[in-house]
């Protein structure tokens, strides 16, 4: 299959400590890297994780809140100096162009290439990006400023061939579009071969969501039905369940609770409260309602 993973720049929450970065990361999709978040530092992860910076056309943010765009000029400046000419796609929120264009305009004159908003509406579920192979739809969440997490889908892609059927029938390899599509064979003796002994199975369409910051939202899991891999935040444990509801974050629990409702496949928890020394602890909880859960970690990568 196709390689469709994510690579963890940063996985902590807004207040700096030393064991985390600030919230982004890069979903992997068929050569694409889209980036997900930039909080401060996170060109310098870039360029730890050694991921090449020209293969990153679109960054989606998910809120105006720092530690999930204040990385995003100094990576753009960067960018400049490196010689870059492809646009670059950013897709936020409608209040972020106007700041960042003026900041753009003054620190960064003569950027040797385009820098195109997408505003994005956080209070519904539409689709931001398509391609030939993947769409881009966002989640709407419940955070203290409009805010979307960002929901990755292949396509559904075309039966494989049989390369032994087309020997065994003769069949040119100017016809195999037409049965990947679908059609039977004829032989030239009026046989008819059913086109299910020509092809296998297509590969299953796999998914990613990306869901930080947001309150437990109880009806979260029906937009995320079927998704394979669920990235959730989960900023406190048990021991922090009336800040969480305050400050419109989750903890460890809510996070694998939404996982299960969803029937997701894996849940990575992350942009941890700078008060735990050891996740362990939000681990622990959360597989206790959901036992596919894995830390998120600076440098981690993820297959979908
Ligand atoms: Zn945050
Ligand atoms: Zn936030």
């Amino acid at each position: 299959m196709e390689p469709f993973r994510v690579h963890i720049l940063g996985c902590g929450s807004a207040l700096p400590t030393l064991r985390h970065y600030a919230s982004s990361q890069i979903v992997e999709i068929r050569e694409k890297m889209f980036m997900v978040d930039c909080g401060e530092g996170t060109q310098m992860q870039l360029r730890r994780s050694r991921l090449r910076f020209t293969k990153i056309n679109h960054v989606f943010i998910s809120h105006l809140h720092g530690d999930h765009c204040f990385g995003l000029l100094g990576m753009l400046s960067t960018f400049g100096m490196l010689g870059r000419v492809a646009p670059l796609h950013i897709y936020a929120t409608a209040e972020m162009e106007p700041v960042f264009r003026s900041q753009i305009d003054l620190f960064c004159q003569n950027l040797g290439y385009d820098v195109m908003f997408h505003p994005v509406d956080t209070s519904r579920s539409e689709v931001i990006y398509e391609d030939r192979s993947l769409t881009v739809s966002t989640i709407p969440l419940l955070h203290r400023v409009p805010c979307c997490g960002f929901l990755f889908r292949e396509k559904p892609t075309l039966p494989h061939i049989r390369r032994d059927m087309l020997d065994v029938y003769d069949i040119p390899v100017s016809q195999i579009n037409n049965i990947k599509s679908g059609m039977d064979w004829t032989t030239p003796d009026g046989d008819v071969i059913p086109n299910s002994r020509l092809t296998l199975p297509a590969d299953p369409v796999r998914s990613y969501a990306y869901c930080s910051d947001t309150r437990y939202m109880p009806g979260l899991h029906r937009l995320l039905r079927g998704v394979t891999m669920l990235y959730h935040e989960s900023t406190y444990g048990d021991d922090n369940q009336a800040r969480a509801v305050k400050y419109f974050h989750s903890t460890a629990t809510e996070a694998a609770r939404v996982a299960r409702d969803a029937g997701v496949k894996k849940l990575i928890i992350g942009h941890f409260s700078a008060r735990y020394e050891d996740e362990k602890i939000l681990l622990e909880e959360a597989r206790c309602e959901f036992s596919n859960t894995f830390l998120a970690e600076e440098m981690a990568v993820f297959n979908v």
